[in-house]
């Protein structure tokens, strides 16, 4: 019984305050969308894929430099810099 016990708990093991720090970022996703307002220039940033109820239009709000998430995919053209 107490062998189970420890073989379960090395399974169910989890590493606390280790995440690793991603390189990228929300800038060079291909999911990130600027939109341009009319009415007052301002420019916003929104993710394509990640949806939010908190914003206008449905999709979550993001910062260029926020840390990109797991369902980041990379721009393949090199005009990614805006
Ligand atoms: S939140 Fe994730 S999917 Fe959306 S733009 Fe950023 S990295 Fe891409």
């Amino acid at each position: 019984m107490q062998k189970n016990m420890n073989i379960q708990m090395k399974l169910f093991e989890v590493e606390a305050g280790k995440k690793e720090k991603r390189e990228e970022t929300c800038r060079t996703c291909k999911h990130r969308q600027r939109w341009e307002y009319d009415d007052n220039g301002k420019i916003l940033q929104y993710c394509g894929i990640r949806k939010s109820n908190r914003t206008m239009n449905g999709l979550l709000k993001i910062k260029c430099k926020n840390e990109a998430c797991i369902l980041y995919q990379k721009i393949n053209n090199k005009n990614s810099s805006k």
